[in-house]
């Protein structure tokens, strides 16, 4: 990039760090509040863990609830929001949520997405995650953001700090494009929206070395690079101790050694539409019906840090488009799932003691029958709700999961104006948060579709108050 070039990116008010969902949401936002915009990716192309996730979105007191005949409440989601985060999770950060959450799923619907019937998701009261197609949204996000006035977008531009300037204000950028490495000042501040550190093994064997063998999941540039920025500006961390994978991430390749690769991000959940979940042994080891969370860390105490998802035919028919985690059938046409004739046969497939699985399905289906099975408790799909059936409906499918870390609830701590807080509380000026660079939201059991929901409700507020900031400073910083 020639030096006028590089001096014309340094005539942006906001500085926008990852093309995310969270990076879309305060870069648009930030437009239109009357700021200039320059959005910069490290990747080759926009996305990020956005790209890959089953695009369940927790909204409630919606329209497509309604339609759907859901009665829903914002004091119920708040109920649920503070029962997940066990309390610990940030007052200020779960008002943001709740007093935006309707205004940002209508302003989503506005821009083009369609949502599917909103499922019920673990930790929800009533079914609130409304399915959207991640790439859809991606690329509307992506065209509405291009048309917006004095906007640009950059992507292989990776963000290797930020930096005062002399008024003290962070908001100036290392940045290398193309191989070289320059600074570029926002005239106002900067957003940080790089995501989660879910492929930074460094940053899991410091903070979560428990989670070491689960299975990576989120987008490639989910390497931590903002909460490192962040960390550098005196910036307070959050919730690393509840930092959990989540179950369900499918091995294609089971039971070759290649189980899998870095690349293979789908997340299934059959067990909230009546699956049975097994080990390596052939045995039940679980209350299938707990949050994915809390499976996730059972399973990986299993043998080999694996399990094996075995249901029928009436499960298959529950499959849906969206949330992606429920479209056995897409996951079934890609190989990833297998069809078998009988228990036995779908057992010798995954290479389990074929007897052992027979015994352990006939003892769940004799139970299950009459209500609750002893073994583990399983009483409902899900939440309690649902009534599980026994496994008898040919033909049967299985496949074979782990843990994986989708997304990283541990992040950088932030107020209710999305700007970044010092371990004394004060804010970084110039600097604001959007999307799962941000801790203390979720607490110990994060509610399923937050994540995403999240990203576009902080991502809107940083954007706004990144755009208004000069305004702050002169009233008075
Ligand atoms: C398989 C999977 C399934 C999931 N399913 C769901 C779900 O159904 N519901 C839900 O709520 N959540 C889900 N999640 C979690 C959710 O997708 C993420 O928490 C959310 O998308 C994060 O959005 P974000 O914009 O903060 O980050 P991202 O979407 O990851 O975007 C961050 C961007 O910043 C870029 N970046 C990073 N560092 C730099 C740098 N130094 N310079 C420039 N750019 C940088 C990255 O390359 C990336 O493009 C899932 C995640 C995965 C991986």
């Amino acid at each position: 990039m020639s030096s006028e070039q590089m001096r014309d990116l340094n005539e942006y008010d906001v500085l926008v760090v990852g093309a995310g969902l969270a990076g879309y949401a305060a870069a648009i936002s930030a437009s239109e509040c009357g700021a200039s915009v320059l959005l910069l990716e490290k990747m080759h192309t926009y996305g990020g863990s956005t790209a890959w996730s089953g695009g369940a979105f927790c909204f409630a007191d919606t329209e497509d609830q309604a339609a759907a005949g859901i009665k829903d409440c914002d004091a119920l989601l708040r109920m649920d929001l503070t029962r997940g985060g066990e309390e610990k999770s940030n007052p200020e950060l779960i008002d943001l949520y709740l007093t935006r959450q309707r205004e940002i799923y209508r302003w989503l619907k506005g821009l083009g997405v369609t949502f599917t019937p909103p499922v019920l998701s673990p930790g929800q009261s009533v079914p609130r995650s409304h399915g959207a197609s991640p790439r859809v949204l991606l690329d509307l996000l992506h065209e509405h953001f291009l048309r917006q006035a004095h906007c640009r977008y950059i992507a292989g531009a990776d963000v290797l700090g930020v930096e005062r300037d002399g008024e003290g204000v962070a908001r100036i950028l290392r940045v290398c494009i193309s191989g070289e490495t320059n600074t570029l000042a926002a005239r106002r501040a900067v957003v940080i929206a790089t995501g989660g550190f879910s492929r930074s093994q460094d940053l899991f064997k410091r903070y979560a070395p428990w989670l070491e063998n689960a299975k990576r999941m989120g987008g490639e540039g989910a390497t931590g690079d903002g909460l490192k920025m962040g960390i550098a500006l005196g910036g307070d961390i959050t919730d690393f101790d509840y930092l959990e994978g989540s179950f369900g991430a499918i091995l294609p390749n089971y039971p070759s050694p290649k189980a899998w690769s870095e690349n293979d991000t789908t997340l299934m959940h059959a067990e909230y539409s009546g699956a049975i979940v097994l080990n390596k042994l052939g045995r039940r080891f679980v209350n299938e019906s707990q949050s994915y969370r809390k499976l996730g860390a059972i399973c990986l105490k299993q043998p080999g840090a694996v399990a094996f998802q075995l249901f029928d035919q009436s499960v298959m028919d529950t499959s849906r488009s969206e949330p992606v985690t429920r479209n056995f059938k897409a996951a079934f046409d890609r190989n990833l799932i297998h069809r078998a004739n009988s228990i036995r046969e779908a057992a010798q497939i995954m290479g389990l003691p074929a007897d052992v699985v027979e015994a352990e399905v006939a003892e769940y289906n004799r139970h299950i029958e009459y209500g609750e099975e002893p073994a583990f408790g399983r009483n409902s799909l899900l939440n309690g709700e649902g009534k599980p059936f026994p496994l008898v409906n040919a033909p049967f499918y299985i496949y074979a999961c782990t843990t994986g870390i989708s997304s990283t609830l541990a992040g950088l701590v932030a107020n209710g104006r999305m700007a970044l807080l010092d371990t004394y509380g004060d804010e970084v000026p110039g600097v604001f948060l959007a999307g799962e660079v941000v801790g203390g939201f979720h607490g110990p059991i994060s509610v399923s579709g937050t994540a995403l929901s999240k990203a576009a409700i902080f991502g809107k507020t940083a954007g706004e108050n990144a755009a208004r900031f000069s305004t702050s400073v002169n009233a008075g910083l």
